[in-house]
């Protein structure tokens, strides 16, 4: 399988489209621009009909795995299906061709938007205030610890170190790094949860935070969350919630109401806007009232019936990105929140964790389980049983994509051995979720058997590995004429 580019069909004198005759004067290039503007010969352009590159694009699309194709249960990331009303809806030229520097009565309809979506966000959440500038989950984790320092700072006591679970997102100790703070791990203890008497032992006046993803990345919910609130709060820190993924939660936990002071939430993620190809994001970050006011700027404000903008910065930490964040990601998060409804976002939430528990049920038979409580909206196995017959968990992960079914995330959290990170998302029906059984269990069984067809996988993709290094950092995507 492979594709020739453009260039390489390019056909002499072949047209995609005409235009009607010119029915004006037509005037030489040179009379209308400066000459030193004007280029002496056509530019090297292919020369393709409509078809032919509809049919390029076509076929480009197909060698990728993505989720408008085929199964993606790729564990933290929430690659679900995302409806193409919202798409179509937010591309409408009323979001799409207005300008940051508008005046705000002229683009109130955005501005309202906005703080209705943070409305939402504060209803979901149990939260006062709400930014949505961030324009990531790393960035917005980055924006709730300048609100850490910013609110410390205010006290007079800056503090120092930042506590973290040993299972958390790799975003989380960067950001805890790059704001200046000391990082200290806290342990999991045997049942994948924190373990509280290492946080006691860990937890001082120094302490400005404790940032926790809740359901962990073991997908298993922490449930003395209530506790560990009480003993961060009592040595005068903060609660971070890490809600990337809040699949498991809508509806149904409230971060607000147990405990957490500073929550961002990924919309590309759970909202509406795929996740994954560096595509825009958008990572607001909620906060309880006695933090409202370190809050970037600006903020949208609800008088009456409107919303204006705040630029009021006086103890803000600032900026965290221009203008107002990724606005076209805040529409599609809006759509989908008003068109699902409280109702529907719980739906949303139960179904994905019921999938998830379903898979984890169905496979525990065939790969290692082992945190064995009840999943939330993803659950993690352990390849060791395979990896005793050489098949390591990045065969398995490959051996998937001959089914036509992307890899869990493999390899994280990093307390499991090669780990399988399962995420099947609320929105795959039970015919998918009993392929990806089957697959599974077919691989499972062919490493017993037969182990080599699973270590040479992937066989049916159009490349096989790649060296991944390389794939990455020597990119080859210039087209030359003799290659
Ligand atoms: C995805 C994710 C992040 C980072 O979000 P980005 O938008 O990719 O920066 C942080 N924490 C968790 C748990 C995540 O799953």
């Amino acid at each position: 399988m492979s594709e020739p580019l453009l260039f390489e069909i390019s056909e002499k004198d072949r047209t995609g489209f005409t235009l009607p005759k010119l029915d004006v004067p037509e005037k030489p290039l040179t009379e209308m621009l400066p000459s030193d503007a004007c280029r002496s010969d056509k530019p090297d352009l292919p020369e393709i009909s409509e078809p032919t590159v509809i049919r390029h694009f076509v076929h480009l699309s197909n060698f990728n795995h993505h989720v408008d194709k085929g199964f993606y249960p790729l564990g933290s990331c929430t690659m679900k299906y995302n409806p193409k009303i919202n798409d179509k809806l937010s591309s409408l030229p009323g979001f799409t061709e207005i300008h940051p520097f508008e005046n705000e009565e002229d683009t109130n309809g955005a501005i309202q938007i906005m703080g209705e979506l943070s409305d939402y966000l504060k209803i979901i959440s149990g939260l006062d205030g709400i930014t949505l500038q961030p324009s990531a989950g790393s960035q917005g984790e980055l924006t709730g610890i300048k609100i850490m320092r910013a609110y410390h700072e205010d006290n007079g006591d800056p503090r120092k170190t930042i506590l973290i679970p040993d299972s958390a997102h790799g975003t989380n100790p960067a950001n805890v790094t790059m704001s200046g703070y000391d990082l200290i791990q806290i342990k999991s203890n045997e049942a994948g949860l924190i373990d509280i008497d290492d946080l006691k032992i860990k937890l001082d006046e120094n302490v400005a935070g404790f940032m926790v993803t809740n359901p962990n990345t073991l997908g298993l919910f922490e449930k003395d969350i209530v506790k560990i609130a009480e003993l961060v709060h009592d040595v005068g820190a903060l609660l971070y919630m890490d809600g990337a993924n809040l699949n498991a939660l809508l509806g149904i936990v409230r971060p607000g109401d147990v405990g957490f002071d500073i929550v961002h939430f990924n919309l590309h993620k759970t909202f509406s806007t795929p996740h994954g190809g560096g595509g825009p994001g958008s990572g607001p970050v909620g906060v309880t009232s006695k933090l409202i006011e370190y809050l970037p700027t600006p903020q949208v404000i609800k008088n009456k019936n409107t919303f204006t903008l705040s630029y009021n910065k006086s103890k803000s930490m600032g900026r965290i990105h221009e203008f107002y964040g990724n606005f076209n990601v805040m529409v599609k998060a809006y759509i989908y929140i008003r068109m699902l409804g409280s109702e529907g976002l719980k739906r949303v939430s139960k179904n994905a964790i019921i999938n998830a528990n379903y898979l984890m049920k169905n496979l525990e038979k065939y790969y290692f389980l082992p945190h064995k409580q009840y999943a939330m909206h993803e659950f993690v196995l352990s390849g060791n049983w395979q990896k005793e017959k050489g098949v390591k968990t990045l065969d398995i992960a490959k051996h998937l994509l001959d089914f036509g079914i992307h890899a869990p995330t493999v390899y994280f959290p990093l307390i499991v051995s090669e780990a399988l990170m399962i995420e099947p998302t609320e929105t795959e029906s039970k015919q998918e979720l009993d392929r990806f059984i089957d697959a599974m269990i077919k691989i499972a069984q062919e490493t017993e058997e037969n182990p080599e067809i699973v270590k040479s996988a992937p066989t049916k993709t159009p490349v096989s590995r790649l060296n991944e290094g390389i794939a990455a950092r020597k990119l080859d995507v210039k087209f030359q004429e003799n290659d």
